[in-house]
């Protein structure tokens, strides 16, 4: 980081597709959930002591120009620096959209060669930035490299694309995507407006190319914070044969403090999602620790304690309940 970088570390840029910009009703962030994700507040300027450029330390774990290396079985691949849109709730705000650009040859060949002598590593992360604002041509290159790199390496691809440009996912593109099997595809969804005919289409024809399709969400104050709305976002992904994956508690992201809940209000609108949903439609809730400590479950502790012959489990409502220790 460079000293003029030091003033801009929350300067997310602002952009929007114009197929995004059209499902808000309105371009107010305090009341559109739309709207909130891509119209930037005077609140981003707000930093708090405890929040950081890089809050899930992705600096700490880097051993390639655009190579992570945090967790032993995944290696994450930033593969482009740009975006469709630009989320304001965005954690690696620190690497999007400043002028990384595009993953070089080079860069290709270094990120290859890791996942080559890494045999422990079992599965390549792509994200950025969004993959998807890579030509196909551009974005086929770097797969076809790592799959020849490790026949048996599981990709994912981590893409916006299918809610913010939902065109983009053009039949070539799918089954281009759908050639270099096992592929999983990871979408950000956050409410059930963005649930559109456009959109069914785009995850349709992943699925249909033979990708599973899953989705993380970011729980999100005045966009998503309330059961209905999840209720609804969960139903509709699974309408479309999306799995909810992940419900992220925010990052401490500098500068996105007016989009986190509480842990507390997160726990209870899980409780309330597994009392409401099938268990295929309920998330992980989870949150980066800080200072890179890594991606945890959050959950109301199910074990309360050990008796001598007896678990004491807790149900949703907090009731106790005995089950054996043998
Ligand atoms: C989140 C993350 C992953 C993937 O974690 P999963 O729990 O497998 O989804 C991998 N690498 C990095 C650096 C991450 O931040």
């Amino acid at each position: 980081m460079t000293d003029s970088d030091e003033g801009r570390e929350t300067a997310l840029p602002s952009g929007v597709s114009a197929y995004y910009a059209s499902l808000a009703r309105t371009r107010d962030p305090y009341t559109d959930p739309i709207a909130a994700q891509f119209v930037a507040r005077d609140a981003e300027c707000l930093s708090l002591p405890y929040e950081t450029r890089d809050p899930i330390g992705d600096e700490r774990y880097r051993v390639g120009a655009r190579v992570i290396h945090h967790y032993r079985d995944r290696v994450l691949i930033l593969a482009n620096d740009r975006c469709a849109t630009y989320c304001r709730h965005c954690f690696r705000r620190h690497f999007t959209a400043h002028s990384t650009g595009r993953i070089t040859t080079a860069e290709i060949e270094e990120a290859a060669a890791y996942v080559a002598g890494h045999p422990e590593c079992g599965e390549a992360l792509i994200s950025g930035g969004d993959p998807l604002m890579l030509p196909d041509e551009h974005l086929g290159r770097l797969l076809k490299a790592l799959r020849e790199a490790r026949r048996d390496l599981i990709l994912r691809l981590a893409t916006r694309v299918p809610v913010v440009q939902p065109a983009r996912v053009t039949t070539e593109t799918a089954a281009m995507l759908g050639s270099y099997a096992p592929l999983w595809v990871v979408i950000h969804a956050n409410h059930h407006r963005e649930i559109t005919p456009e959109f069914r289409r785009a995850v349709g024809l992943l699925v249909d190319n033979g990708m599973p399709v899953l989705n993380q969400a970011v729980l999100l104050r005045g966009v998503n914070d309330n059961a209905d709305t999840l209720e609804a976002l969960m139903r509709g992904l699974v309408q479309c044969r999306v799995k909810p994956y992940y419900l992220f508690q925010g990052d401490l992201a500098s500068g996105t403090s007016h989009f986190r809940t509480t842990i507390d209000e997160g726990l209870a609108l899980m409780a309330e999602l597994r009392r409401r949903l099938t268990g295929i439609a309920v998330p992980t809730y989870a949150v980066d620790l800080p200072d890179g400590a890594g991606k945890v479950p959050l959950t109301e502790a199910t074990v309360v304690r050990r008796e001598s012959q007896w678990y004491v489990l807790r149900d949703l409502d907090g009731n106790e309940h005995r089950y054996p220790r043998e």
